[in-house]
């Protein structure tokens, strides 16, 4: 992908991200230099409808559509951290929204699979994913709780909706010293969990407080939350 700067000169938004890593996420904390890059290069306004593009780089989540949204920027970047990912990483994200963390984790990973529940979202993610040029990522239509089994082993998995425990098919489809990162707890507030997998354990470290809309599934929460 061209990251030169005259894309960078012909985005009206680029001085908003710029502004966004320094002020959202190093000021905060975030110190991997490759989150820090990728957050300032992938253009989070183009992952949005037209009436919150303006809206693109402030400290919050946004409607995306399907009573969904896309993450705050800190959230985002505290995961992509926490999941120390290397280049050659295969990853699996389970909840693709707008496609924006999937362009992140293409950017930070070598194979990059996402599910989503909702096939508009996903239809429109793929969409947006292909234009700005993101063609190697494989999108599913389907429950991300089950996992992808024929693409396991996964170095790393992301989970960005809130999940009541966390779903055994995942544990499973992680490799050994692979990494998962999802939110579990109540519908109304979790605690953001990273588990490593070791000697085929799970070893889970608690980070931030968290709220997260529901991940509904078969390993989740039943569907009408
Ligand atoms: N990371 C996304 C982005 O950058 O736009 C935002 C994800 S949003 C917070 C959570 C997403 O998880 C929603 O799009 C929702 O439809 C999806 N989701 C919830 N349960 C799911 C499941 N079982 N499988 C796949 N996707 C699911």
């Amino acid at each position: 992908m061209d990251t030169g700067p005259v894309q960078q000169i012909s985005d009206p938004f680029h001085i908003r991200r710029v502004a966004m890593v320094e002020l959202q996420l190093r000021a905060r904390g975030i110190r991997d230099p490759r989150v820090l890059a990728a957050m300032e290069r992938v253009p989070r306004h183009e992952f949005l409808g037209p009436e919150f593009q303006r809206e693109a780089y402030e400290d919050r989540p946004l409607p995306i559509g399907h009573g969904q949204t896309v993450s705050q920027p800190y959230i985002v970047a505290a995961m992509l951290e926490a999941l120390e990912l290397q280049p050659a990483d295969t990853v699996l994200e389970i909840g693709t929204g707008s496609g924006y963390q999937t362009a992140l984790l293409a950017e930070l990973a070598g194979k990059v699979y996402s599910i989503e529940r909702h096939a508009p979202l996903a239809e429109r993610a793929c969409q947006t994913l292909e234009r700005l040029g993101y063609t190697g990522v494989r999108v599913l239509v389907g429950d991300g709780t089950e996992g992808w089994p024929a693409a396991a082993p996964f170095d790393a998995i992301l989970v960005s909706a809130a999940a009541p425990k966390l779903p055994p098919p995942l544990l499973e489809q992680m490799a050994e010293g692979g990494r998962m990162i999802v939110p579990v707890g109540f519908a109304a507030s979790q605690d953001l969990e990273l588990v490593r997998k070791q000697q085929g354990q799970p070893l889970i470290t608690r980070l931030d407080a968290c709220r997260f809309v529901p991940l509904i599934g078969r390993e989740g929460f039943p569907s009408g939350w």
